[in-house]
This record gives C-alpha cells, sequence and structure tokens, in this order.
C-alpha cells in the first residue's frame, strides 16, 4: 500500500544526497512533494522532474530559497499549505558541514553552520507545527547525525548544531505529543552524497572512512531514506521525540 498517498510534504535541502533520496522515496509511495534548494542550484530541475516520475499521480514542486531566509521560508510554507490546502510532512534536512580547529575559529563561518543547520530548523519547524497541531496530525522529521552523540574534533559547529537537533526534536515532540504531531530524527552515519564527495572519490581516503565504520562501508542515501519514510510514517505511529541512528554501527563507540 502507498504509505504516504494523499500526504503532502515539504524536504528542505531536497535537490541532491539524503534530501532528494527522501523526496523520490515519499513521492514513489503516493505522497505530493515541494522540496526547496538553493537559488541557482541546476540540479533542482532535474530532481524535479525525477519526481514526476517516482510519483506520476501527485503534485510535486521546487521552490528556491536559502533555509537561513526566514521570510522567504515562511513565503515557502505558506504556499506549501495553500496548495494542497495542509502540509503533513516537513522534513529538515538542508545542512552544511565545516571542518575548523577549535582554538582558531573563523566566528562568521561557525555562525554560518549553526543558522544552517539549527536556527533555521527551530524556525520552519515552529512555523508549521501549529498548523499541524490545528489539524491534530502531521510528523516533522529532521536529519540529525551520528554526531548528535558522538563528538567529531574540527567540527565544533556541526556538533553543536546536531546536538542542539535532538534536544529540539525532544522539545517539539514532547510539547506536541498530546496534539497529534510526532517530531523524530534521523542520525546518519558517513553516506555517499556530495557532502563526502572529497573522500567517496578518492579510493585511499574511502579506505581510511571504511576501517573506521563497524559495517565497514558508508550508507547509501536510499538506506537513510528508508529510515526517513519509516519514522514519518503511521507505521512508527507511536514514536516520537527519537533520534535513530542509521550509521553502520558508529554510533557504538
Ligand atoms: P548534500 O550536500 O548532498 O545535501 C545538502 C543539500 O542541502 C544540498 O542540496 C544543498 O544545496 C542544500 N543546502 C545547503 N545549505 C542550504 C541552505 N542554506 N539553504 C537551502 N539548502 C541548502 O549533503 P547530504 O549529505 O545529503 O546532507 C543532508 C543532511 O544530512 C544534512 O543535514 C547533513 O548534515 C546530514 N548528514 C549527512 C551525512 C553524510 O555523511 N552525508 C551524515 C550525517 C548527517
Amino acid at each position: 500500500a502507498a504509505r504516504f498517498a494523499g500526504r503532502f510534504a515539504l524536504v528542505t535541502g531536497g535537490a541532491s544526497g539524503i534530501g532528494r533520496a527522501i523526496a523520490l522515496r515519499l513521492a514513489a509511495e503516493g505522497a505530493s512533494v515541494t522540496f526547496t534548494h538553493l537559488p541557482g542550484d541546476d540540479a533542482a530541475a532535474d530532481t524535479l522532474a525525477e519526481l514526476r516520475r517516482a510519483g506520476p499521480g501527485a503534485s510535486h514542486h521546487a521552490e528556491a530559497a536559502d533555509v537561513a531566509d526566514r521570510a522567504a521560508m515562511e513565503a515557502i510554507a505558506a504556499r506549501a499549505i495553500a496548495r494542497a490546502g495542509h502540509l503533513s510532512l516537513l522534513v529538515n534536512n538542508a545542512g552544511i558541514q565545516v571542518e575548523q580547529p577549535s582554538d582558531a575559529l573563523d566566528m562568521d563561518r561557525f555562525d554560518r553552520v549553526i543558522a544552517v543547520d539549527l536556527l533555521a530548523v527551530a524556525h520552519l519547524s515552529s512555523r508549521v507545527i501549529g498548523h499541524m497541531a490545528q489539524r491534530g496530525s502531521g510528523a516533522i522529521l529532521n536529519i540529525s547525525s551520528v554526531h548528535e552523540i558522538v563528538p567529531k574534533p574540527g567540527f565544533l559547529s556541526y556538533s553543536a548544531a546536531k546536538g542542539g537537533i535532538g534536544n529540539l526534536t525532544r522539545t517539539l515532540a514532547l510539547e506536541f505529543a498530546g496534539r497529534g504531531v510526532r517530531v523524530n530524527a534521523v542520525g546518519p552515519g558517513a553516506t555517499v552524497t556530495p557532502m563526502n564527495a572529497g573522500w567517496t572519490g578518492d579510493p585511499e581516503r574511502r579506505r581510511v572512512v571504511e576501517a573506521h565504520i563497524p559495517m565497514g562501508r558508508p550508507a547509501e542515501a536510499a538506506e537513510i531514506a528508508a529510515v526517513a519514510a519509516f519514522l514519518l510514517s503511521d507505521e512508527a505511529s507511536y514514536v516520537t521525540g527519537q533520534t535513530l541512528y542509521a550509521c553502520g554501527g558508529l554510533s557504538l563507540y
């Protein structure tokens, strides 16, 4: 059965990687999907075409905006809700990663990671969750990381943002548990996406990363999308406030 038939989803950062895999999975299972992408991202048109092939029975849209642009994101959320009359699913996926030594932080780069990976998630969730609660149903999924609980030297901004995602997920989940809205997170480990192009395409560096992963290989984006779809679906109807780590065992160290 199509788990998302008649559902309307908004996915941020959906033109590549994990966001794209989630958007395609939701569409393949019946959802109408609006995804956001950075202005000027050439991959967006291809993704939209693929969505229309994956879910020909529903209506899909692409919206260009920086997730840190609050006015633009409010307009996108309002348009998504207006198009369908409601929004059932929100996936906060857009994210960036910056590596820099913690004793020499470039605070502009630090602030940008917090703005994109954490503040934008709080903002968009806030603007959508009241609407879901009014309808008495909805699900929000935040893309966290294994670094929500496993620190990574040099990734202070990223680890701080993803740690924040965990607490934001639990707090929203508790606040809205009695009003029909579930809020969960997925914590991927190393996943083959453009974010990791630096090592996935370099055999030597890839071997080093793989040697560190208990399962001995990175995830494909579709494996993360499968977990995301479960948490967004009614099969997870009694699950809220959780981060599910899909990380090949990295969280076990
Ligand atoms: P990716 O770079 O392929 O995808 C991120 C997408 O978000 C891109 O399409 C990018 O254009 C978009 N984006 C970036 N900044 C944006 C902004 N300010 N506004 C709008 N869109 C923006 O990388 P990915 O690996 O698919 O990452 C998706 C999410 O998964 C991120 O939150 C990332 O932190 C998380 N994650 C990834 C991994 C991994 O190993 N790839 C591991 C754990 C968590």
